[in-house]
């Protein structure tokens, strides 16, 4: 289990976690019905930053639209919370900030538009959810969710029981995590990360409409890949397509960018990395911590 820091945003003020609580009797509890995001805060030379920080407020908001929830979290509320929550801790290494919005109203039965929201942050060690030298997938049984029933651009606390599923299977059968098909069997991504593969030197990686969330590390992987020529392709995946790619890699937050080494028992790249993974990787690293200045607008001091 992760280390849990122990100040937390709550309520509009910072408490300690054991006090950040929401009701039993609130829609949170009794549906699931929160929204929120996971971003990532890395020290750098001058204090604490965090990355892509208005791209995470924005896919939050978009989150409680789609789910019909009325909130109103300007960046600058926003900012400030995720500033008191920070300094309230002591904070050196990486970290992760969890950063929800929960429909706090008692009893109102199985609606969403009206309701009382509120608004926490916690923070909690940074870790990777897969093995850093590389992951082996099993395909799910559990079929991803399709947007027509719980939209998977939203990421919604209950939409989740959907990923432990699938993660909870590939566990029991000795993987490392899952792969999740759409209900047509093509390929949507993991319990909690994109996935792209490589082929005679392109990225090929699900579109926006295979049912997927629209992470943001993918989009930042989209983009410095073609900032560093590779050719990237956004669209349909055959599951077939993975057992034959060159190279297979995963990434989210929780998954920076991990090479996938075996994907239900056929070995990718021979079990090892490929080159254009670990070129990403170093890059990807590399724009996260703010080494590469060119992609410095994407890291916000804290
Ligand atoms: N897919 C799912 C289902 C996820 O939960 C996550 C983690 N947030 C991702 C993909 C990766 O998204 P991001 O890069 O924004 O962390």
């Amino acid at each position: 289990m992760a280390k849990v820091y122990d100040q937390a945003y709550m309520g509009g003020r910072v408490v300690p976690i054991q006090e950040a609580n929401v009701s039993v009797a609130s829609s949170a509890v009794l549906y699931g019905l929160s929204v929120y995001t996971v971003l990532p805060i890395v020290p750098g030379t001058d204090g604490l930053r965090a990355f892509r920080v208005q791209d995470h407020l924005a896919r939050l908001i978009n989150s409680a639209r789609i789910i019909g929830m009325d909130i109103d979290l300007s960046e600058e509320a926003f900012l400030g919370a995720l500033r008191m929550t920070v300094e309230a801790n002591d904070i050196s290494d990486s970290t992760f900030a969890r950063c929800t919005i929960h429909v706090t109203e008692l009893v109102p039965g199985v609606r969403s538009r009206g309701l009382k929201t509120d608004f926490s942050i916690f923070l909690y060690e940074a870790s990777c959810i897969l093995p850093k030298e590389g992951a082996r997938l099993k395909t799910s049984v559990w079929r991803r969710v399709p947007d027509y029933a719980i939209p998977s651009r939203a990421k919604v606390n209950g939409a989740y029981v959907n990923s432990v599923l699938a993660r909870q299977d590939a566990i029991d059968s000795g993987y490392d995590d899952a792969i999740f098909l759409d209900v047509s069997g093509h390929v949507c991504e993991l319990s909690a990360a994109n996935i792209f593969l490589v082929r005679n030197g392109a990225l090929h990686t699900p579109n926006q409409a295979s049912d997927i969330l629209e992470g943001i590390s993918r989009s930042t992987l989209i983009e410095l890949a073609r900032d560093m020529d590779i050719e990237v392709q956004e669209r349909s995946i055959d599951l077939t397509e993975l057992y034959v790619a060159d190279e297979v890699f995963a990434c989210g937050t929780s998954a920076y960018l991990t090479p996938v080494l075996e994907i239900d028992k056929r070995q990718i790249n021979e079990g090892k990395a490929g080159a254009i993974t670990k070129r990403l990787q170093t890059k990807y690293e590399e724009v996260l911590r703010g080494e590469d200045k060119a992609y410095e607008a994407y890291l916000t001091q804290l």
